[in-house]
């Protein structure tokens, strides 16, 4: 049962802004976490902000090599963007392992980002991608990187009267690679266990870029910047990318759960790297093959 609440439906962010900053509320995009967490009276909150009329916050945009996403962009929206298929392999990725077709409709990028969950799926893609987040209230706007955007277990930096507007990032370069894996126990419409992405760029036959982002292996979404460091200014060989893996698994901190346990997790987040990043480097031989003699 639904505890009662209010319900604002405002069409102009700038109302939505003023109502959160003037009678205080409880956002709801897509509703496929909150409305969860309400029914089984988990959440309480007396007054909800829809944000399902405000077409400003939906889209996908591309320009001067700069990818902007609105936070009330669904995940179906994003499976049908050509523009984030060549830009942004990583987000598709995960939003073709989400959910069922339903929640893809409904689910929204904002609230797969502000449900502070450990296992969002589009979060370790997004920090992939060195992505950042725009926060707007009724006083003003600033952006986080979204590495700096969660302080612990569902915990973000996000003040009250604040909105996640839009997320943006760089255009994946020429000669790089990025992709996102999903470890879950079936294939769809599951949470899940471990969750990796990679993004690997060579210049001069090295790596001069990597990102390793991992989710559902610890409090929050998480780099694993020292692993990272490995990598960047090497030509790759088997031992260090399993060197690599090793120390990705050692900077992540799993807990036991009913899908699977910590050291399992450990296990595939050290299995999947070292795929992903075998990968990355066999797929930009030919770049790497024209400088290494
Ligand atoms: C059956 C099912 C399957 C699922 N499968 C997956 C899955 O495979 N992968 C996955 O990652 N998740 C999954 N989820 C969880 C959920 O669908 C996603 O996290 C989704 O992206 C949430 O988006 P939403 O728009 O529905 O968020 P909402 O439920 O509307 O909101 C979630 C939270 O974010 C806040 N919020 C929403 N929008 C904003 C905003 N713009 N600014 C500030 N705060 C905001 C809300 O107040 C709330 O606290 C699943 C859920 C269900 C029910």
């Amino acid at each position: 049962m639904f505890s009662e609440f209010c319900l604002e439906m405002p069409d102009r962010l700038e109302d939505a802004l003023s109502i959160l900053s003037d009678m205080k509320g409880t956002p709801v995009a897509g509703g496929t976490n909150i409305l969860i967490d309400i029914r089984s009276q988990k959440e309480n909150p007396p007054r909800l902000v829809a944000l399902g009329d405000i077409d400003e916050l939906r889209g996908i945009k591309v320009e001067k090599g700069r990818v902007v996403v609105g936070s009330r962009t669904t995940i179906s929206d994003l499976l049908k963007s050509s523009q984030l298929l060549k830009t942004s392999p990583s987000v598709i990725d995960a939003a073709g392992q989400f959910a069922g077709q339903m929640v893809r409709n409904t689910g929204t990028m904002g609230g797969n980002i502000a449900c502070a969950s450990p296992a969002a799926d589009l979060v370790p893609p997004l920090m992939s991608l060195d992505a950042e987040v725009r926060l707007a209230s009724a006083s003003g706007s600033r952006t986080v990187a979204l590495r700096d955007y969660y302080q612990g277990y569902k915990q973000d930096v996000r003040g009250a009267d604040e909105l996640v507007t839009q997320v943006s990032w760089n255009a994946l370069p020429q000669k790089s690679v990025n992709r996102f894996y999903k470890l879950a126990r079936r294939r769809g419409d599951a949470i899940t266990v471990t969750g990796v992405a990679v993004t690997l760029s060579v210049s001069n036959g090295k790596c001069s870029k990597a990102r390793i982002a991992l989710g559902a292996v610890a409090p929050t979404a998480i780099r694993a910047e020292k692993a990272e460091n490995m990598l960047e200014g090497q030509v790759l060989s088997e031992t260090l990318i399993e060197a690599v893996a090793t120390q990705a698994a050692a900077e992540c901190s799993p807990i036991d759960d009913v899908r699977a346990s910590a050291d399992y997790r450990r296990h595939s987040v050290q299995m999947l790297t070292r795929r992903l990043i075998s990968e990355a480097w066999n797929k930009l031989a030919q770049e790497v093959k024209s400088h290494v003699k």
